[in-house]
């Protein structure tokens, strides 16, 4: 009886079909000068002590970006841990509680920084060092606006970036986070032909192993003096099993005349759909389809559709 009980209260925890892992990034450690971007590691401490606490696995950056690369749910215990930019105090500082803990992290760098030896920033015979201990990924060369850049220029920076890394550490990065987690679609479009196994932001969520973009991975900063700013309450957002099947291109003389959706869940009913400069219509979901003679008028040269469910949202963009 109780092992039914067991099965029943496994497949019914949200917990189970709603797992989601967590990301967190960190950048200076011990550092007050820069108190936004800064943890101390006394604070550190209680945070890992917390995790240790509750049940929490800190496992390697890309065990979670494994599971989401095979579709497969990310134990919602799962946690990872990210240091951004390459500031010397986590060599300093933060590097020794990581070992203490023996808990894997990955450090991404923005080349630059410590190929020019500017002295904030680790250098190449400290990053061999650190790699004893986590993994060196890739955050740039010149850490620059992406969405302001010229194509060839971002181009330019990754190269020059990437060459770097394999002639001082010997590794070819399969991880990349986008400087100040900036990004859009033609930012995007030019860092996929890299080939990365994942592209990060650093907007606040979780990861969801079957929904998850590994093109678009969320991490949440983690300042200030409470545990609880781990935010691991937090949910993945994203409305998962949607399909767009019309409109996929820009609608001729701004009119979105029908919208049509493929939801994986059938059980759904109803649903809301958004478009720019016309909010949010209510609308029935047939067996997983919607099918919607919108007729709505666009004004924007860059309009946004989407699709809601209990809160969940799935959007996509359409440029002119
Ligand atoms: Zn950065």
């Amino acid at each position: 009886m109780t092992k039914v009980f067991f099965l029943l209260s496994v497949l019914l925890s949200p917990y189970f079909l709603l797992a989601d892992g967590h990301i967190f990034v960190y950048h200076r450690f011990d550092d007050t000068r820069y108190p936004t971007t800064n943890i101390s590691t006394k604070e550190l401490r209680k945070e890992f002590n917390y995790l240790k606490k509750h049940g929490y696995k800190v496992v390697p950056l890309i065990d979670i970006i494994k599971k989401v690369n095979a579709n497969e749910e990310v134990p919602s215990n799962w946690v990872a841990f990210s240091i951004d930019d390459g500031f010397k105090s986590f060599y300093t500082h933060g590097l020794k509680v990581f070992k203490e803990y023996n808990y894997p992290f990955t450090l991404f760098i923005a080349v630059k920084y410590t190929e020019k030896n500017y002295k904030d920033y680790v250098s190449w015979k400290q990053l061999k060092e650190i790699s004893k201990y986590g993994t060196v990924e890739f955050h740039s060369y010149g850490h620059g606006h992406f969405g302001q850049m010229s194509n060839q220029k971002i181009k330019a920076d990754m190269d020059k970036g990437l060459a770097l890394m394999k002639q001082h550490l010997n590794y070819e990065p399969t991880l990349f986070v986008y400087p100040y987690g900036e990004y859009d679609e033609r930012v995007s479009s030019i860092i996929e032909p890299y080939g990365f196994k994942a592209v990060f932001n650093q907007n606040i969520g979780a990861v969801q192993g079957v929904c998850s973009d590994a093109n678009d991975i969320d991490r949440s900063a983690v300042v200030g003096s409470n545990a609880h700013d781990f935010k691991l309450y937090l949910k993945f957002q994203e409305l998962c099993g949607v399909t767009f099947q019309q409109p996929t291109t820009y609608p001729k003389n701004k009119i979105v005349k029908t919208v049509e959706v493929t939801l994986e869940d059938k059980s759904i009913k109803s649903a809301d759909i958004f478009i720019s400069n016309n909010g949010w219509t209510k609308v029935k979901v047939h067996n997983g389809k919607i099918l919607w003679h919108a007729n709505k008028k666009v004004k924007l040269n860059r309009i946004k559709i989407g699709v809601k469910v209990k809160s969940k949202i799935k959007l996509m963009v359409l440029s002119k």
